[in-house]
């Protein structure tokens, strides 16, 4: 394998990990009886095995196997919502992170096909990012009061 394909089965390993992280945090808002929020962060976690299999398919495609590799073991504690929210949305930035490292690897590489499958990619991190913001700022006014949280657990359950 070379070496990009090898950096894009990296990536596609992050991703399953990503999901991962979510299904433990909807683990941890089950928990704490917040059922839309656990239903956000499940739906967030068939989202990054979606990303994956987009990964997967790509190295099928031209002829490479995609690799398995040991998934470490998630937090299980996020602290408060808002806290809960913004280590998600610390999470996709790391994912902006390695995905914009990889897109410019492409480049360098001049592998076009690789370069055109991660630009799908860029602009998904613009709506992940996005998303986490919005919520962040709902949550820092809400303040974490009862009221406020439920309406957001009600609106998250219907997402
Ligand atoms: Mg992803």
């Amino acid at each position: 394998m070379s070496k990009l394909n090898d950096a894009i089965n990296k990536q596609y390993n992050f991703e399953i990990e990503s999901a991962y992280l979510y299904v433990s945090m909807a683990h941890y808002m089950e928990e704490k009886g917040m059922s839309g929020f656990a239903h956000f962060f499940l739906k967030q976690a068939h989202e990054e095995i979606e990303h994956a299999e987009k990964m997967s398919h790509y190295l099928f495609s031209i002829d490479e196997k995609p690799t398995l590799e040991a998934i470490k073991k998630p937090q299980e504690e996020f602290g408060n919502f808002t806290e809960t929210f913004k280590a998600a949305y610390e999470h996709e930035q790391e994912v902006t992170k390695r995905i914009n490292e990889l897109y410019d690897f492409s480049i360098e590489e001049n592998d076009h096909k690789a370069t055109s499958m991660l630009q799908w990619f860029v602009d998904e991190q613009v709506e992940e990012e996005d998303s986490f913001r919005t919520l962040i700022e709902q949550l820092e006014r809400v303040n974490e009061s009862w009221a406020g949280l439920y309406l957001l657990d009600e609106k998250l359950g219907q997402r």
